[in-house]
């Protein structure tokens, strides 16, 4: 009776992970060379942004299914180049999706011709957005979108400018936050640099390149937590070395799924979880009180109790 009361009361704390308030589910996928991430909102709302290249159709279907995702309200395709839209072409013919949001560049590739018929031959609702746009899904989940800023530096449909034109997103809910910056250069992340982007999680500029992430940008969005799409032995050399000297420099957890796989994240109002599932890395943000502190307390009182109160056991 003693062992099993002290039993409960040790696994107590235990019995209470990081995700037990879970609201906020977002998954970083492994889709090789290329981008792809699926958010699923308190209410159940999805947002997906990007869907990595061609083949990467069924990775995406697989992770919308281990988190019972049945539709996707919105998807959000930052650019039109392959290694973002590729996977969406199929999706939607598979898989009922509310509307699309993109950049409204126009590309002349043949993947790009066939995302336009897919969503078109699927009859899905096209909007091109722009900075200021909010992506209204969750009334606890603010979601705005930072660029393309409305008086365009970068002339639309020249493929010099297809990166810098991305569409980037921030998300906040709670204490959390986050930025989705699709493939924007320099010149987009310096003009970001001049705002509010202090963010607790920073997806890496295009896959982690030396054209982007520069240390004024890093600094201005000083994030926790870095994650960098980039696939195994890519032919670019993603992420480059002096990026991650850079965030090496300035501290934050960095996360990689050419390394760790899918990463998932789970937050409530005050705390998120991230887990790798390639890797099995596990880490709470900010980090909750040391379980072992927590267990101590019950074991305490019940040492009290027994040894100097009336409480027999
Ligand atoms: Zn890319």
């Amino acid at each position: 009776m003693k062992v099993c009361l002290l039993l409960i009361l040790l696994l107590l704390p235990a019995a209470l992970p990081a995700d037990a308030q879970t609201e906020l589910v977002i998954a970083y996928l492994d889709v090789g060379q290329g981008d792809s991430t699926i958010i699923k909102m308190p209410n159940g709302k999805t947002l997906l942004i990007d869907g990595g290249e061609r083949v990467e159709t069924q990775t995406i279907l697989d992770m919308a299914d281990s988190l019972s995702i049945e539709r996707f309200d919105v998807v959000v395709a930052t650019h039109p180049h392959a290694d973002h839209i590729g996977g969406l072409v199929d999706l939607f013919y598979e898989f009922p999706v509310g509307r699309v949001l993109d950049s409204g560049q126009q590309h002349t590739t043949k993947t790009f011709e066939d995302y336009l018929t897919a969503i078109e031959e699927n009859k899905i609702p096209y909007t091109m957005v722009r900075d200021g746009d909010d992506i209204d899904l969750d009334p606890t989940v603010d979601i705005q979108v930072l660029n393309p800023v409305k008086n365009l530096p970068f002339a639309m449909h020249d493929p010099d400018n297809f990166n810098n034109n991305s569409v980037v997103v921030m998300l906040k809910y709670g204490e959390f936050s986050a930025i989705f910056p699709g493939d924007i250069e320099a010149a987009t992340e310096g003009l970001l640099s001049n705002r509010d982007i202090d963010v607790d999680l920073l997806l890496a500029s295009h896959h982690g390149s030396n054209t982007s992430n520069t240390p004024t940008y890093l600094n201005a969005a000083s994030p926790e937590v870095v994650i960098i799409y980039a696939g195994q032995d890519n032919i670019y050399g993603f992420p480059h070395g002096e990026v991650l000297q850079r965030i090496d420099a300035l501290g934050p957890l960095l996360f990689r799924t050419d390394v760790d796989g899918h990463i998932l994240l789970y937050a409530n109002q005050t705390h998120y979880e991230i887990e790798t599932l390639g890797t099995n890395k596990s880490v709470v943000i900010p980090e909750f009180p040391n379980l072992l502190v927590v267990s101590a307390l019950p074991i305490a009182a019940v040492i009290i109790l027994w040894r100097y109160g009336k409480w027999k056991l």
